[in-house]
Order: C-alpha cells, then sequence, then structure tokens
C-alpha cells in the first residue's frame, strides 16, 4: 500500500492533552492508586490498606469527594483532596427519552487553547432483564467505515483510561445505582440498573487497547463495581494483532463489525480490511481465548439495501463462520446526513434474518415496526440533538441481547 493510501485509511490519534493540574484518581489501578499515594507521603506499611479503602469508597460507594470517606483519617483526607479529585467527566447535556433510554454528552479536557471541546456520547439503555451502557473508547474515529458517522469527524484522541470509567462513573451518578442508593440491594446485584457494557460508542477499542484494557480490568473487578467480564462486550472493526491480545488480557466477550463477507466489499465498507482481510479476521475469531457456545462472539452486521443484504450474502455469512461459535446480530443501517446508503427493506432484513435463523443462528434484529425503524450506534457525534424514536430503535438494537 503507498503511503497516501495508508494515510487515507487512518487518521493518526492526537495522544496528548494537558493533565489536569489536579488529576482524577479515577481509572487507576490500584497499584498505581499505591504510587499516588506514595507520592504525597504516605508510609509504605499504610498503602495497600489506604489503597483498598480509596478503592471501597470509589467503586462501591460511589462518593464524590474525599470528605465523605469517613474511614479515611482527616488529616489524609486533607492531603488527598489537596492533590487529587474524584471527579467524573463534565455532563454537558443529558437526554432522556420515553421509554428511559438516556444519552450523556460528555466534555473532556483538551488542554489546548481555543480548540474545539474534546465530547464523548454514552448511552444508557434499559430492558426488562438487564441495563445495557454503551461507552466510548475515543473522540471520533481514526478509521473512515463508510457507513458510519463517527468516523467523518476529524478530531480524534484516545481517551484514557480514567474518562472511560468516567463514564461508568457519570451513569451509576446519574441513575442512582450505587449499593447504598438503590432501595434494597440485593445480594446477587440483581436490582442494579447498570448489568452489562459494550465498547460500542465513539471509537475503535483496540486502537486504544492500554487504556480500554485498563478501564474494563477496574470495571470489572470484584471487589469495585463487579461486572462479570461476560457481561461486557467489546465491539470491533478487526484490529486482528489485537483481537487475541483482548481475549488474553481482558477476557471480555467479542463483538466483531463484519458487515461483509467478501473481501472487494468489505475493502469499501471497512478500510480496515485493506490492512486485515476477512480470512485473518476470521482466524483471529477461531483463535480468540475462551470462545465457546456458551460464550459466542457476535458478528455486526449493518444491512444496507442493495449493498449487503442479498439473500447470497446470507448464504456465504453462514459458511464464513462455520466453526465459529457465533451470533449474529443483524443492525438497520442507520442514515444520517450525507451518508450514502440506505437501510435495506423491512422484509429482506426478515428474509436475511430468517436465513440466518434456520442455518442455526442466532440473529437478532431488535426493530419491531417497518420502514423508519432503520438503526443505531455509530451515529455518535460530539452533538446535543434529542434521541429519536428511531435512535433509540437503533439503540436497543445495539444492546446485544440474545
Ligand atoms: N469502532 C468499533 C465500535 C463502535 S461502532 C466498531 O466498529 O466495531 C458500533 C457498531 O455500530 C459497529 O458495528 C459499527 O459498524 C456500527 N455502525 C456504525 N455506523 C452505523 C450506522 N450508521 N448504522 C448502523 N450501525 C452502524
Ligand atoms: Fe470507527 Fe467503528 Fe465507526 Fe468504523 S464503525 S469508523 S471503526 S467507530
Amino acid at each position: 500500500m503507498t503511503l497516501a493510501a495508508a494515510a487515507a485509511l487512518e487518521k493518526t490519534a492526537q495522544e496528548s492533552y494537558v493533565e489536569l493540574a489536579k488529576p482524577s484518581l479515577i481509572g487507576l489501578s490500584r497499584a498505581e492508586l499505591m504510587q499516588r499515594l506514595e507520592g504525597i507521603g504516605v508510609p509504605a506499611s499504610q498503602r495497600k490498606m489506604r489503597a483498598q479503602q480509596l478503592w471501597h469508597w470509589i467503586y462501591v460507594r460511589g462518593v464524590t469527594q474525599f470528605a465523605d470517606m469517613t474511614s479515611i483519617s482527616k488529616e489524609l483526607r486533607g492531603q488527598l483532596a489537596e492533590h487529587f479529585t474524584v471527579d467524573r467527566p463534565e455532563v454537558v447535556a443529558e437526554q432522556i427519552s420515553a421509554d428511559g433510554t438516556r444519552k450523556w454528552l460528555l466534555r473532556l479536557p483538551s488542554g489546548l487553547a481555543g480548540e474545539r471541546a474534546h465530547e464523548v456520547e454514552c448511552v444508557y439503555i434499559p430492558e426488562t432483564d438487564r441495563g445495557t451502557l454503551c461507552l466510548s473508547s475515543q473522540v471520533g474515529c481514526t478509521l473512515n467505515c463508510a457507513f458510519c458517522h463517527t468516523g467523518t469527524q476529524k478530531l480524534v484522541r484516545n481517551l484514557t483510561a480514567g474518562e472511560i470509567v468516567g463514564q461508568v462513573m457519570v451513569a451509576k451518578d446519574r441513575l442512582g445505582d450505587w449499593p447504598l442508593a438503590l432501595d434494597a440491594e440485593k445480594k446477587d446485584g440483581s436490582n442494579r440498573l447498570v448489568t452489562n457494557i459494550v465498547m460500542m460508542g465513539m471509537g475503535e477499542p483496540l486502537y486504544n487497547f492500554d487504556a480500554v484494557r485498563d478501564a474494563l480490568l477496574v470495571v470489572s473487578d470484584n471487589e469495585g463495581i463487579g461486572l462479570s467480564r461476560r457481561r461486557i462486550t467489546l465491539s470491533t472493526s478487526g484490529v486482528v494483532p489485537n483481537i487475541v491480545r483482548a481475549g488474553e488480557e481482558i477476557g471480555v466477550m467479542l463483538a466483531i463489525s463484519l458487515h461483509a463477507v467478501r473481501d472487494e466489499l468489505r475493502d469499501v465498507l471497512v478500510p480496515l480490511n485493506r490492512k486485515y482481510p476477512l480470512k485473518d479476521v476470521l482466524q483471529a475469531c477461531r483463535d480468540y481465548p475462551g470462545a465457546s457456545n456458551a460464550r459466542r462472539i457476535t458478528f455486526e452486521y449493518v444491512m444496507l439495501k442493495g449493498v449487503n443484504d442479498s439473500l447470497d450474502d446470507a448464504k456465504l455469512l453462514v459458511k464464513l463462520l462455520k466453526g465459529i461459535p457465533a451470533k449474529i446480530n443483524l443492525i438497520p443501517f442507520n442514515p444520517w446526513p450525507g451518508s450514502a446508503y440506505q437501510c435495506s427493506d423491512w422484509d429482506q432484513i426478515e428474509r436475511f434474518s430468517e436465513y440466518i435463523f434456520n442455518a442455526g443462528y442466532s440473529s437478532p434484529v431488535r426493530t419491531p415496526r417497518g420502514r423508519d425503524i432503520l438503526a443505531a450506534c455509530g451515529q455518535l457525534k460530539s452533538e446535543t440533538e434529542k434521541l429519536s424514536a428511531r435512535e433509540r430503535e437503533a439503540l436497543r438494537a445495539m444492546a446485544l441481547t440474545d
């Protein structure tokens, strides 16, 4: 590939931004917390215990200031407040739809004067048996999938682990989802509101591997927020070298944005395919640690009218996935201003779905109505507008229910 073609394929993520004078402790590992404690002179013999206390106050109780951490000495609380915060990203806007779906627009530090604010969105989708939180991993995205709104955003930067965990903190704050805030917290946590997480907001999580890994390890820690890794799904457009790593180092469920079953078409829809073609993506799926019939890999497939929605495509899809413990998530395309595609007709989505269902795959399309039921995610862009009915349907379609 020529350099120019490579540049068109991937914008460069801006890694640097100015760290806050008083950084937040949200998102740090226990070891990092202990380092921070060392930095402010906490004696070695106390660091482990203090880090444990902080962990509990931050991730079990959800407190937002050191003053409330009453098991920690007043003196240390004062010292902590002098150097750190437990701040979350700033909530710029919150939209709550009639069905309870919530969307938050969050502002992150940019640090550079005059620069457009760095903003990401985070969405909560309640259902009867679960509540799914859709998190962003980057501001914008370096990839340019042809059907995705996020990919058109120029400004790109990786989120820190703190900013990823911060989205969970904001959601739990706004929902009142800290154990002590729930009327009667059940032992098994079954009345929790945030029960599942999907890394399906803005950005390509496997291009921000370390921060995503660190954040998900914090969120799944048993002594804190305690979300099971089986309830966390990471979606990737196919960054092959990091797929198996994700299984090994994070151990969460995997979703692949497949969208096409032939390289010629996938090269256009998901340009990263030119670097990591279908064969390599599918091999990485076969090698994914922990994949089994009980832990299937989800294949996301956006339904684009006349582009990838024929029965031949469905047949080839079934053939390609042979031998991989898989489920298929059909996503009605969600158009955006200037997008070049249309959503498949509802009848066609049903035919497609039926074919793969008959071939033995679960293939939820979670959209009850006809043509106007188009879809979803990937639509996230740093903009404040009300959630439309269509968007809500779309977001629910993304909630990955079996
Ligand atoms: N970057 C990651 C995760 C975020 S996108 C990825 O691509 O997997 C989450 C899902 O929404 C992906 O499957 C993506 O392909 C899909 N998507 C993007 N734009 C869409 C659109 N306009 N309509 C429907 N789905 C879309
Ligand atoms: Fe990026 Fe995913 Fe959108 Fe592709 S679909 S541009 S990888 S966010």
